[in-house]
């Protein structure tokens, strides 16, 4: 499930492998993937990536303006961005050579004229990851961008942080929602909370400056992440990033920082996991019914 780090290091590789590439064929076998249709992925033969970047967990490849463009003044003929959402089972890579069109995990594919392919790739039999063809000028505006909130990281400053989670809601469900604050999920939402001591039922409006304060250097995992995988992590990006989680999925582990059993709660598609002697006051939260009874 890429968040913020893993899609951050994805986007630094593509950009790097890809920078300058020319297009000589797009398809999209998985039909539901791409929701435009104008312009249509074969507006995108002939041009070349010029970059990739990121909003939230979602990354971007961006494409030159058309061969034609200097000469003709089209507005389709302007620069393309190819807005990716990868869902909790996609993942975009290059590779040196062509799916076979029997590749069931195919989603997007864009062929390139030195033999190599980008590709949209999703695993197991949900088809959710997605794809955007826009002009790169109105990406910005896609509703998907335009309403997320502040990027998780480089951390957003203090009081744009505490104003993002000034909401009477679970800190849990509350800094994974992305129009609160962009690039946060299932994962990275365990260890921040972990880092900062904080329950993930404790509601964000009922934090006080030093826990707001707890937050927002606990964002800096999502750095040190990014660190990690700028190290480790080479050219090709790969299927599963040797992801530095300390806490999530981790129950029945001591604490790494105090020793204390990790705990964990399951809802009905994810789990938190957290440290009780320094998250909720030494209490194991053994359902979600229960949960809310402590707070
Ligand atoms: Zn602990």
């Amino acid at each position: 499930m890429p968040e913020l780090p893993e899609v951050e290091i994805t986007a630094r590789r593509l950009g790097a492998v890809l920078a300058g590439a020319e297009v000589e064929s797009a398809m999209a076998p998985g039909m539901v993937a791409l929701k435009t249709i104008d312009p249509p992925l074969s507006a995108l033969v002939g041009r070349t990536v010029t970059g990739t970047r990121r909003y939230g967990k979602m990354p971007v490849v961006a494409f030159s303006e058309t061969p034609s463009a200097r000469t003709r003044s089209g507005a389709a003929d302007g620069p393309l961005s190819l807005l990716v959402h990868l869902m909790s089972a996609g993942r975009l890579q290059a590779f040196d050579k062509r799916a076979s069109l029997r590749d069931k995990a195919s989603r997007v594919l864009i062929r390139l004229t030195d033999g190599r392919e980008l590709r949209l790739r999703e695993f197991g039999s949900k088809q959710r990851a997605w794809a955007k063809l826009l002009p790169d000028d109105e990406v910005s505006e896609d509703e998907m961008v335009a309403t997320l909130g502040p990027e998780a990281w480089p951390a957003p400053p203090l009081p744009d942080l505490a104003a993002a989670v000034d909401e009477p809601r679970h800190l849990h469900p509350l800094l994974r929602d992305q129009r609160q604050i962009a690039g946060i999920g299932r994962q990275w939402v365990d260890e921040i909370l972990w880092r900062a001591k904080l329950s993930p039922f404790k509601k964000g409006s009922e934090l006080e400056q030093a826990e707001i304060e707890a937050l927002y250097d606990a964002l800096a995992a999502l750095g040190e992440a990014i660190d990690h995988y700028e190290q480790v992590v080479g050219a090709e990006v790969p299927n599963k990033l040797p992801m530095p989680l300390q806490v999530h999925k981790r129950e029945g582990e001591p604490c790494p920082r105090c020793g204390t059993t990790i705990e964990a709660v399951f809802f009905a598609e994810h789990q938190t996991n957290y440290c009780p002697a320094e998250q909720t006051g030494g209490r194991v939260l053994k359902d979600r019914r229960l949960s809310r009874l402590l707070k």
